[in-house]
């Protein structure tokens, strides 16, 4: 059974040009991707996140944190987009300006097909030499661990954002300007709680935007958003999307 969409969104996201969209680890768990901390299992439970996801980690034992993230990659590589990331698609092709910002690193939304996309945290199927930053898109998984860099045999990391690192600038700004001036604005699957992507929804909210949030738990911007749809982004994203697909648009009515 479809969940019940206000009507009110319902006429704001068809006349709405410029839409963000948030996203966090909810969407990624819709696909059986556990989250950091439930991944950290087995061998990996003896090991805090400082001594996996953090540069002076990388250094002090760079083979240890390039298995960590292979096994990652794997597990992340083996998984499927789900409704969530493909109704995001519809979303983008049915709206004027359209901005998915997504915490996530495993690469489903652009797998599922989404190109207005901001990866904030990084895609872990991407790695960058440590020491000049070259990407490398394709590394020999039998060979050394980490690889070295093509270009300057530096060691290649993985290029994710880690525990104490910046979030790239140019994303960041570019973020940040969609934000304001977005007409609506959705946090999606995402705790709100980590800077500096917890402080989008309270930019949008200040620049005008209706702010809906959808998450079957309560968050810090549940109560401060304009809506909250207290369900799983699955049950709502895909009847969102119907209502911009214009093939479609009229069923519902
Ligand atoms: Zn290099």
């Amino acid at each position: 059974m479809d969940i019940e969409i206000p009507s009110e969104l319902i006429r704001r996201l068809q006349k709405a040009e410029h839409v963000v969209v948030l996203t966090g680890a909810g969407v990624s768990a819709e696909s059986g991707i556990p989250t950091f901390q439930e991944a950290r299992t087995g061998v990996w439970a003896a090991y805090d996140p400082a001594e996996l996801a953090t540069p002076q980690a990388f250094l002090r034992n760079p083979r240890l944190v390039w298995d960590w993230y292979a096994e990652r990659r794997q597990e992340m590589e083996a998984a499927q987009p789900g409704p969530s990331h493909y109704a995001l698609v519809d979303l983008e092709q049915g709206i004027p300006h359209f901005l998915l910002i997504t915490q996530n690193i495993d690469g489903l939304h652009w797998r599922a097909g989404s190109r207005e996309l901001l990866e904030l945290h990084g895609n872990i199927g991407r790695c960058r030499c440590f020491d000049c930053g070259t990407y490398a898109f394709g590394w020999d998984e039998e060979g050394a661990k980490p690889p070295s860099c093509a270009h300057c045999g530096g060691l290649l990391r993985p290029d994710v954002v880690w525990f104490g690192e910046g979030l790239p600038g140019q994303q960041l700004r570019a973020a940040y300007r969609a934000t304001e001036q977005a007409h609506l604005f959705f946090s999606v699957g995402t705790s709100a709680g980590v800077q500096p992507a917890a402080s989008l929804p309270l930019i949008a909210r200040r620049s005008g935007a209706y702010v809906v949030e959808i998450n079957p738990h309560e968050t810090a911007l549940s109560l401060m958003a304009d809506c909250w749809l207290r369900a799983t982004p699955g049950a709502v994203l895909p009847v969102l999307a119907r209502w911009v697909m214009p093939q479609t648009e009229e069923e519902d009515a």
